[in-house]
């Protein structure tokens, strides 16, 4: 019998609770990680969340945590609680394998600035996630390493790319993850999980150390169980990293403050769009029937709802198949068997040349394959224009639909996900099907601007969860921490 939601006196607790017991020494940091780690051991076996648990180095950490916190000098917010985190971060002290053979056993030399910033905030890391490979996928089932089980029911997937981070956190053996979202990977396994997760604005946390998806779109960020405990993490992760070329040196919108604020409730003066495309024909009942009940709870705090039309958005999914699969096949040429991890066929026989090919066909699985040739493809001098640059145009068409609905509303809203998850296996055979379980989550990427899955409840169809999508322009994420939060308070507990 699986106990993968019956959460410990610990490990029930949220982030933000913990924090102010572990500040206030009414928990130390060592016990609310081993707390974890325990949790970890018990049930992990069964949902495979994790890639590698760190448990010397995160109690080491959180020993360090309690020190800090003891001189009176915590680092942050967060000082002792403790983080899973997804496996695409370069750490020096665990493997980094981004769910691929072609990273078996490759240890960087250095740290991701989001794995530093978790450090320097004292945030213990208690492992990596299981995830998608190089983040391609939608339910986590690519990964060359093993299978991740969503915990509200264990035959089905826990979401993708990043459904390991996911998972953890829904089984309670992580109060907080951090993953990544480059057409939905933080948001539609936090849908699927009854989690939070956030996209933040692009350029807003860095992405020195993210091994590269697609680097247009890849965008790291806060996941959690409550829309407080995700801004907290939020605060953490986020800022100007002159080590990123594409960092934003701007002010980060203060989202702890919006997440307070909005528990208060008061929506009044707000207004949200409902997105004309995002909802009908193919969604699932209870999905629309939840997003329904969202939209009037939103009323109810004082909201005003209008629908706005953004025509583009039917060709994102299209547009997005070809501008991350060429930023894909480009991004992964660096995997030439002289660098990093697997070699193949280096015994003297074979070229460099050849060793390169052997390597490459058994360290990438089949998606991966798959996007590097569709991508390869889409760059060629005879096929650019028509594919890549169609697609570049598209992505301009869709950030103006986007600028024109925020001209007139805060926030947008949608079903984060069509259907609820769906069983393992069901699309493994089917990537169009499997692409489309994306549909919702794609254009915020092509756009760059910023996005939050909250729970909204279980299906009446079929109990499982469902997520509400907010999303919000560039450096708007704050609007997201509030709007949840209200919605959170009112929506009540679920499950
Ligand atoms: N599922 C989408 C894809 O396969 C999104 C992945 C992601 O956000 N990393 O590309």
């Amino acid at each position: 019998m699986s106990n993968t939601r019956t959460a410990g006196d610990i490990t029930g607790l949220s982030a933000a609770d913990l924090a102010r017991k572990i500040a206030a020494r009414e928990l130390s940091s060592v016990e609310v990680t081993q707390a974890h780690l325990d949790r970890i051991a018990e049930i992990d076996g069964e949902l495979g969340a994790f890639l590698h648990v760190g448990a010397d180095e995160s109690l080491a950490a959180a020993t360090a945590a309690d020190a800090a916190i003891a001189a009176g000098e915590a680092p942050s917010a967060l000082t002792g609680v403790p983080i899973a985190l997804k496996d695409v971060f370069t750490t020096v002290d665990a493997p980094t394998t981004c769910g691929s053979k072609i990273l078996e056993g490759w240890m960087s030399p250095y740290d991701a600035t989001v794995t530093a910033r978790l450090r320097a905030a004292g945030i213990p890391i208690l492992g990596k996630t299981n995830m998608d490979e190089f983040a391609m996928g939608s339910s986590t089932e690519n990964s060359a390493y093993q299978v991740t089980r969503n915990p509200w029911d264990v035959t089905r997937i826990p979401g993708g790319s990043g459904g390991g981070s996911a998972a953890a956190l829904a089984s309670y053996q992580a109060p907080l993850a951090i993953g990544t979202d480059t057409g939905g990977s933080i948001r539609q396994p936090a849908s699927v999980t009854a989690t939070v997760g956030v996209k933040p604005t692009y350029g807003t946390v860095s992405r020195y150390g993210l091994v590269a998806c697609a680097s247009s779109l890849d965008q790291g960020g806060p996941c959690g169980r409550t829309v407080l405990d995700t801004a907290l993490l939020h605060e953490v992760i986020a800022g100007h990293d002159a080590r990123d070329s594409t960092s934003i040196n701007q002010a980060i919108p203060d989202v702890v403050g919006a997440a307070r604020t909005g528990a208060n409730g008061d929506l009044s003066g707000v207004r949200i769009g409902v997105v004309k495309q995002l909802q009908g024909e193919g969604y699932q009942p209870g999905v629309l029937a939840s997003f329904q009940a969202a939209c009037r709870q939103l009323t109810d705090l004082g909201a005003t709802i209008v629908e706005v039309d953004c025509p583009h958005f039917s060709y994102a999914l299209g547009a997005y198949y070809l501008i991350l699969p060429s930023e894909v096949s480009s991004n992964l040429a660096r995997f030439d068997a002289m660098r990093y991890g697997l070699r193949v066929g280096d015994d003297g026989t074979h070229s460099a040349d050849e060793v390169m090919a052997l390597t490459r066909e058994a360290g990438f699985g089949p998606e991966v394959k798959r996007r590097i040739m569709i991508g390869t493809y889409a760059l060629s001098s005879g096929a650019y224009d028509a594919f890549y640059g169609q697609a570049q145009k598209v992505r301009t068409l869709i950030a103006r639909d986007f600028a024109k609905a925020y001209a007139d509303v805060d926030v947008l809203i949608s079903p984060t996900t069509p259907t609820t998850p769906f069983k393992l296996g069901e699309k493994v055979d089917d990537p169009l099907s499997m692409y489309l379980f994306d549909l919702c989550t794609l254009p915020v990427n092509l756009a760059g601007t910023a996005a939050m899955s909250v729970p909204s409840g279980l299906s009446s169809d079929d109990g499982l969860p469902v997520g509400l999508q907010l999303m919000a322009p560039a450096f708007g994420d704050d609007r997201l921490y509030r709007i949840g939060a209200a919605y959170e308070a009112a929506r009540g507990p679920i499950g």
